[in-house]
Order: C-alpha cells, then structure tokens, then sequence
C-alpha cells in the first residue's frame, strides 16, 4: 500500500469540527488507496495553556515532569482524531509516542529522535487499519519517561514518520494555504510558491518564518522527504500548497524566491577590543558558555583606531536575540573582569531588524548583493551589518525601515510575477 502522512496543526484540530473537516480529508486519501499516518498537534492554545500552569506550579520545573504535562494535548487529540475516523467508517486507532514507540535522546523538552521501528504500525495496517493516528510533539527516553520535542515538534514528527516508513509525501496542514514569497501581511503583492527547494526552505524557516519548525525541514532534507504545506480550510487537491522538494524538481526558479525577515533582533558592539590571536574565541566563548545564540558578526579594523591606540585595536559587533541581550551583556562584562578581555565600551542597539534574501540561484549568478543594497539606498536605508551564505544574504538595519525594506527587496528581484 503507498503511505501517506498527514500532519494537522493546532489550528486544524482546535474543536471538534474542525477534527471532523480535517477527518474528512483523511478519509478520502483512504479512499484514494492510502495507507495513512496522522500527526496531530494538540487543540490551539492547548500547549500554552498546560507550560502557563507548569510555571505557576513551579518556576524552576522538573524537566520530565513539564514533558509529562505538556505531551498531553496532543494524546487527547489523537483519541478524538481516531474516535472521529471510526464514526466515519474508517478503521482507525490512536498511538502515543511510546506506544509505537518514539525513541528519543533523554533531553527533556527537547528530545531528539533516536528511533521510530516500524513493527507495531505495520501489524495494525496489516490487520486492515487503515489509519495510524500518532500524537505529536512526544516520544519516549532512554530512561523509560515521556519526552517532548520542543515547540512546534510535530512538524518534526511528520517529517520522521515519512522517513521511517517511505511514506509517498508528508502533508502539513496548517492555517495558511502555502510558503509566499515573503509575509502576505507586510505586502499584498506575496506570491505563493508552487514549489520551493529544501535549502531555500531550510533558511526562510530559520529566519522568521514561522511555517515549519526549522529541524523538520533539515530532516526532511536529509531524507528526501517531500513536504507539501496546506491549508486545512480550504478545499483542498493533489496540486494545493506549495511543496517543499529536492531542487531537481524544480525546472524554473528566481535567482531569488524569499524574502524573510526577523524583528527580534539586538546588535552589540564592544568598542576597541585587542587585536590579537585568540581575542574571537575569548569573545564568543563565554557568549557560548552563557547559552547566547550569536547570529551575525563583523569585526574591522579601524585604520583611525589603530592610529590612536598604541597596539593594534578593533571593534566587534555581533547580533543576539533580543531576549538574550541581558545574558549576552552579563558574559561580556564577567569576561572583562576576569581579565579574558578588555574594550572601552559596550554598546547595545535594541531597534534593529534582520531582513534576508534566499534563493539557491545565487550560487550562479553574481550581482544579487549589488541588487539588495541598490534597493535598500535607494529607500535610504542604511546597513548596519551584512552577512552572508552560499544562497542568502542578510542585513541588519533599523527596526522602523523593516517593512519598507522587505517591500523594496520584494519589488526589486522581481518576485511578484510567477
Ligand atoms: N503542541 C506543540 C506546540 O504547540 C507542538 C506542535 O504543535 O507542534 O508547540
Ligand atoms: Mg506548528
């Protein structure tokens, strides 16, 4: 039997009509000749509500205990997703993650998948189910307990049950019918994608755009697995959403196809630190050991600097999220007092935005970064800091030129017109 996933977001299974529209859809790929694994979110706002009373109870949780709490949304929906199914006719039954079992590493509330053995499933198709209902999110450790996955797991559990079981395609429904070219919110002129590479995927997800859970499309491209992304509340048919392939399945692309974006973002620059072997490691060591996510760095010499200063000087900027600025600050000043660095000064820059383009054209064609700053001065927008990958280049500018520059990137490579 071909095999199909199907995941339902949050939003898709958030009351019992809609558990009964998305049934529905399960129910004619049955229909179609489908084997069928469902991956069900918990209900909408389900999650946040369980992790809000595991905080109350006690701030400083039990990591396995917060799992035990927080994986249950999703094993009341998949009871009610099978229940459903079952009304309809469909042979179906639930499965919690240790039931199959999901093996995961021990790292309670962000467990990694170990192992997903397929026997158990496939003796229940066997038997003539036609349906596993699997909740998400869940799996269990090495040491016997229930685990999680971080937010937005289930996306990350679809993706590994179509790799273990050599599924057709994973369908992830959700409330938006598609990936657009960039946020429909920040430009009516979005144009949704009827296909997007892995890689270009893979660095939209990361950068803010909040369809996908990042690991599940790194997974889904270690696996080949093709992702289609859609909405569960429009009808919906074999060519909906955008689907989320190998780019050898793509004949015709943009040099670029996204523009994303990330309003969470705070720039630090420590003002005349040595130049010397070594002064990065010590710099980013203990931003490293404090748990700071460093996304985009820059150090230059100043030749201005260099005269002033007897030795040799620079200064460092990097960009943290901005809920790490305190943390990022604190390693910065323990380092200095501990005599692992020093700088004149610590500046911190909390109204910046990051604004991105992707597309895996870039790696032939030259010119792309030309063609961003040229849209970006002609808006007078100015770059704060500039980093860049084989398919993409970010920049950092001022918060309240976001949207402005999101729109310009968007007109200037063209990505309105299919
Ligand atoms: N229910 C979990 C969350 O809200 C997992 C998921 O829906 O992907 O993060
Ligand atoms: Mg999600």
């Amino acid at each position: 039997m071909p095999l199909l996933v199907m995941k339902f977001g949050g939003t898709s299974v958030a009351d019992l009509d809609r558990i009964r529209n998305a049934a529905a859809k399960v129910q004619r790929e049955v229909e179609r000749g489908y084997d069928v694994i469902v991956i069900v979110s918990a209900m909408s706002g389900k999650t946040n509500e369980l992790v809000g009373w595991v905080e109350k109870t006690s701030p400083l949780f039990d990591a396995r205990e917060y799992d035990a709490v927080v994986s249950s949304g999703e094993n009341v929906t998949a009871g009610l997703m099978a229940l459903t199914l079952q009304e309809m006719g469909v042979p179906a039954r639930s499965w919690q993650g240790w039931q199959v079992p999901i093996n995961t590493t021990a790292a309670h509330s962000a467990a990694r998948f170990v192992e997903i053995p397929r026997a158990n499933l496939d003796q229940k198709f066997g038997e003539g189910f036609k349906v596993a209902v699997v909740a998400g999110f869940q799996g269990i450790g090495p040491d016997g307990r229930i685990t999680t996955l971080g937010r937005g797991g289930s996306d990350t559990t679809a993706v590994a049950f179509a790799a273990a079981f050599d599924a057709e395609r994973c369908d992830i429904y959700t409330d938006v019918d598609g990936i657009y070219t960039t946020d429909p919110r920040i430009t009516s002129k979005a144009r949704k994608l009827g296909k997007i590479a892995f890689e270009e995927m893979l660095e939209l997800a990361s950068l803010g755009a909040k369809v996908l859970q990042t690991r599940s499309v790194e997974l889904a491209m270690r696996y080949k697995v093709r992702l289609r992304v859609l909405s569960s509340f429009d009808e919906t048919d074999e060519s909906s959403g955008t689907l989320v392939c190998d780019e050898d399945e793509i004949m015709e692309s943009k040099v670029v196809n996204g523009v994303a974006y990330s309003r969470e973002e705070a720039k630090i620059t420590l003002v005349t630190v040595e130049d010397r072997p070594g002064i990065s490691a010590s710099i980013f060591e203990p931003l490293a050991d404090a748990g700071v996510n460093v996304d985009m760095i820059v150090q230059n010499i100043s030749e201005k600097n260099f005269e002033d200063h007897q030795g040799s000087v620079t200064d460092m900027t990097f960009s943290v999220p901005i809920n790490q600025v305190e943390r990022a600050k604190r390693a910065m000043e323990d380092a200095r007092a501990a005599g692992r660095i020093d700088y004149d000064e610590l500046i911190v820059d909390t109204e910046v935005a990051k604004v991105s383009v992707v597309g895996i054209g870039m790696r032939s064609h030259a010119g792309v970064a030309a063609r961003m700053f040229k849209a970006l001065a002609d808006e007078n927008i100015n770059i704060k800091v500039i980093s860049t990958s084989e398919i993409k280049i970010s920049v950092l500018i001022d918060r309240k030129y976001m949207e402005l520059a999101v729109q310009a990137l968007h007109d200037a490579f063209g990505l309105e017109a299919a």
